[in-house]
């Protein structure tokens, strides 16, 4: 089983749609099923209705998906169940600024490590008032993070040594990392396909995979897409909502044949009509390692 999971943090757009294809047409291809789940954790980014005009957009994209949409805002009992499990968590209110002052810059892509401020706290010191504290999980010697990316290759740098001990919850709210890999889990989804944006948290997810005694699945990174100045693509670039291409009355051939083509999975000059006419020749493993620099011109 594969699946779809946009976050509903504004409409959905060209990057979040060439990785969509391929954990589309990587499933269908191989006869499994596709699950949609909507990320709509409480998030200050969130836009209400966004989730609305996302599914409308990939139904004209030509997506489908099996079973009912998925919303983590219902799985909260479950999240917190596992939550429970991990423990002992301890509380963290180090800021951002806090973590960047006390290491060097992290590469490009890679998320701040955490260096273990608040572990052995002293319990009596007071929290900052007005937020509640991030709870951290306390990685061992024994958490081995570790794993082979079916796309990317082998990723050997540890989550200890890429992120720390990280976020499992904020208040009660639980971070990302821990929502998606349960739900994955839970759901008997056996190939993740995104992008690589989310790579450098994978080791923290294998980890949490085994602390709780889950089998993960695998995953695929795919680079993401950025503008011809290298930098990832964003409204810098241009509009390249999905919505946008389709108010400027664009057909969704014309998309899906720029996406596929720029991606490998057809020929420079083959067509497309569908999302289903490329389920015959799609090669998953055909998609180029680099980062697939996008400008409308590929649309012509
Ligand atoms: N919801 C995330 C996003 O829209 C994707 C997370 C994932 O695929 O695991 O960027």
């Amino acid at each position: 089983m594969g699946r779809l999971a946009p976050s509903p943090t504004g409409a959905l757009h060209l990057g979040n749609i060439r990785t969509f294809m391929a954990a589309w047409l990587q499933m269908r291809q191989a006869g499994g099923r596709i699950l949609l789940r909507i990320e709509d954790l409480d998030h200050p980014k969130h836009k209400p209705g966004a989730d609305a005009a996302l599914i409308d957009d990939l139904r004209w994209l030509g997506f489908d998906w099996d079973g009912p949409i998925v919303r983590q805002s219902t799985r909260l009992p479950a999240y917190r169940a596992a939550l429970a499990r991990l423990a002992p968590l301890y509380p963290c209110d180090c800021t951002r600024a806090d973590i960047q002052g006390a290491q060097s810059a992290p590469h490009p892509g890679e998320v701040l490590r955490y260096p273990g401020t608040c572990r052995g706290r002293d319990p009596n010191r007071p929290f900052s008032p007005g937020k509640p504290p991030a709870w951290r999980l306390p990685l061992t010697p024994r958490d081995d993070g570790r794993f082979t990316d079916a796309f990317a290759g082998p990723q050997m740098r540890t989550a200890d040594a890429l992120t720390g001990d990280f976020v499992v919850a904020r208040g009660d709210e639980p971070a990302y990392v821990l929502a998606s890999l349960l739900d994955d889990a839970e759901a008997g989804v056996t190939d993740v396909v995104r992008g690589d944006d989310i790579l450098p948290v994978t080791p923290a997810q294998i980890v949490l995979a085994h602390r709780l005694g889950l089998s993960p699945p695998a995953y695929w990174h795919l680079p993401l897409l950025v503008g011809p100045d290298g930098r990832r693509l964003a409204k810098r670039h241009g509009d390249t909502r999905i919505a946008a291409y389709r108010a400027a009355g664009l057909p969704p051939a014309r998309l899906l044949t720029a996406l596929a083509r720029a991606s490998r999975w057809i020929a420079p000059d083959a067509t497309v009509a569908t999302l289903r006419d490329l389920l015959p020749a799609f090669d998953l493993l055909a998609t180029p390692r680099a980062p697939l620099v996008w400008s409308d011109a590929l649309l012509q």
